[in-house]
Parts: C-alpha cells; structure tokens; sequence
C-alpha cells in the first residue's frame, strides 16, 4: 500500500499544497528574523523578501549589517546553503576541501549568528568601564594621583601601588564583565583584568630573589625606605628594628642572615620591646622598635613626615610588642581598613581606631604595665 503511495504520480493538488506549505514556512521564518533583529537592537533598512536573500540592517547609532534570515537564525545551516559575506571568507589547508562552502573547492567562512551591534556593545561596555575605574582602583590599592595624558584615546590616569610605584593606567575596569574581544585598551593585566595592576610589583612577585628579600625584610621587622624596582641589582636603605639606618645591596644582603649592617656586624638581632603609634594628620603608623625607639620614631619624622608621636611604650616584655602589633593590624584588615602605602601605614581618619585596638590589647594583656600616651 504505501509502496503504491510513493510511486504514484503527483497530483495538481499536492503541487498547489507544497507550495503552499513552503509559503508558509518562509513567512514563519521571516517572522522569526524579524523578531530576532528586533530584540537585538536592529531595523530592518531593505525590503524583506526572501530568506536567502541580503537584508541590510541598523542600529540606533547609524552602524549597518548585511545578513540572511536564514544564516542569522540558523548560522551553521545558513552557512551551507548561503554564500558568506565577503571577508568573512578563508581559505583552507590542503586536505580541509570537504569543509568547503557550496560551489567552491576551497573557500570556508565561520557561521555567523545575528547579534547585537558590536561598536554599540562595545561602547556601552567601554562606558560601564569607565564608570567603574574609581572602584577598581579602591579594588586594587591604586591611589589615583592625577590626569594623564592618553595615548589610545581612551582616559587615562596617574597612579600609585601600594609599594610607591607610580604609573598611567587606562581609567576603566578591565573586571568590567561583558568585554568583547579586541579593543586596545593598553591594560596591564592579563584578558580578564584579575592580576595585580602595577607591572613593577608583578615582577618583583616573579622574581624569587626579590621576594626572599622582602620576606626576610618582614621577619626581621625591617623598614625598606626605598621604592623597590624589579632589579636585583639594586641597594636600598633600611631600618631596623633598633633603629639603625643602613643600606644594602640586595644581593649582597641576602648573603648574610641579618639584613642591618650594623646588626649583622655585632652580630645580635635586636628583640622588640617597644610599640609606638605615630601620625602627621595624613597617615598613622603603628609599629615596634628595641631600646628607648627613638632611632624609629626619628626615621618616621625625617622620612615620611610623621613627626606626632600618639603611644610610646618602652620596656615591654619579650613577646608583647609583636603580640600587640600583630593583634592591631589584625583588627584592622578584619574591618576591612587597608593601608595607605606599604602595609602598615594607613590613613589618619583611623588614628582613633589604630589607639583603641591598642590601649584594648595593653588593657587586657598588660593591665599593670605603665605606659606613656603622648596626645
Ligand atoms: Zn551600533
Ligand atoms: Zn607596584
Ligand atoms: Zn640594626
């Protein structure tokens, strides 16, 4: 029966169907189209007539496309049964050739869906950028020292990291999601934006000699006084806990235990018994020192113009000041108060803050201990 079905003659009447039927197909399809542009942003600027046929679209800003209904519905279909644009079309490698589209031998073009307008989404991305820059740079610890002058047409900014590196940087977000590919921002980070900003701080946290020496510089409670660069090569001055004022190259310092000259020729590491809190109205600095703390506190006038001593407090028994020190900025990081420059320097709005967390820690700690407030 169905045998007979197939092999008979078509009817006048299935003809007059069939192409009824693709009629309506079709005008489902340009519905779809229309309706798909539409939602992207586009109009329609040529006569819609076939699905195979070249539209010519545009968005609000003027920008224009040409695509088929079909390819933009469907794109990997419409690829094969439309010709490609032109410039979209490559040529392939030896032994590709069944990739080829219709009606060539060698040519391919990649399947391109309808989306939205790409100068606009790019526009509008550039300028969810830019609205963002202030938080990022918040983000990152940049401080946002001054205009800059541009040099990709894009705004750019004068900046500081934490560790004294000044550079420009394009004022927009590169965390900004939603970026297209392409755009030559001229950002320092890698395509997402996720690694540090500062360039110099990326590679002193790539060079292994660098990194020893601040960790060392950290645990011998030293203070460089210099701007680190990425070079090995060079010398940097330093304060140790107790206070002597040295400098040292790094290599060279890295060939002794003890980075202080002067410690190193006695041969002694000084142990903390001092926790002081200084300030000059700007930034307030909490930290420790040996002896009477007066070489530290004399560095901090001449260095950083922190010439207000607010706690000084001599004598403490071995242990306490690092306690206190480490208890302080602890509390500190924990309320989300981050430092102005290098670690331990913050602004002096939290002067307040940094006194309390410490007069608590002596309060409960060292109830009996006499100590000095200079206010
Ligand atoms: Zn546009
Ligand atoms: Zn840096
Ligand atoms: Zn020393």
């Amino acid at each position: 029966m169905s045998d007979d079905t197939r092999t008979a003659a078509p009817l006048p009447e299935d003809a007059l169907r069939s192409a009824r039927l693709l009629a309506r197909a079709e005008a489902a399809v340009m519905a779809l189209f229309a309706t798909r542009a539409y939602e992207l942003g586009w109009t329609v600027r040529s006569k819609l007539s076939g699905i195979l046929d070249h539209v010519t679209l545009s968005c609000d800003a003027g920008h224009s496309t040409q695509v088929t209904p079909v390819t933009a519905l469907h794109p990997k279909l419409g690829s094969t049964i439309v010709r490609a644009p032109e410039g979209s079309v490559f040529l392939l490698e030896a032994g590709m050739e069944h990739m080829a589209m219709p009606g060539t031998r060698k040519l391919a073009a990649f399947p391109m869906a309808l989306e939205e307008c790409e100068h606009c989404a790019r526009k509008r991305w550039e300028e969810t950028a830019s609205a963002s820059f202030a938080a990022y740079a918040i983000e990152t610890d940049l401080r946002i020292l001054a205009d800059a002058a541009s040099v990709n047409g894009y705004p750019a900014k004068q900046v500081r990291c934490l560790h004294g590196h000044e550079f420009t940087i394009t004022a927009m977000n590169p965390r900004t999601p939603g970026r297209l590919p392409g755009g030559a921002y001229g950002f320092t980070t890698g395509s997402d934006g996720a690694g540090d900003p500062c360039v110099t701080c990326r590679g002193i946290s790539q060079t292994p000699k660098l990194v020893e020496f601040r960790r060392r510089a950290h645990e011998q409670d030293l203070m460089i006084l210099d701007v680190m660069s990425d070079h090995i090569l060079q010398t940097v001055r330093l304060c140790c806990v107790a206070g002597h004022l040295t400098s040292v190259g790094i290599n060279t310092g890295l060939k002794r235990e003890l980075l202080c000259a002067r410690c190193s020729g006695v041969g002694v590491r000084p142990e903390p018994t001092v926790y002081y809190v200084v300030t000059d109205g700007a930034m307030v600095k909490p930290g420790i020192s040996s002896g009477d703390g007066r070489g530290r506190l004399d560095t901090h006038r001449s260095q950083h113009g922190l010439g207000q001593v607010r706690r000084l407090i001599t004598d403490l028994p071995v242990g306490a000041a690092r306690d206190v020190e480490r208890h302080v900025l602890d509390c500190l990081a924990s309320q989300g108060i981050r430092p102005v420059m290098g670690s331990e320097y913050f602004r002096a709005a939290h002067t307040d803050r940094v006194l309390e967390l410490a007069d608590g820690w002596f309060a409960a700690n060292l109830p009996n201990f006499p100590w000095a407030a200079t206010t």
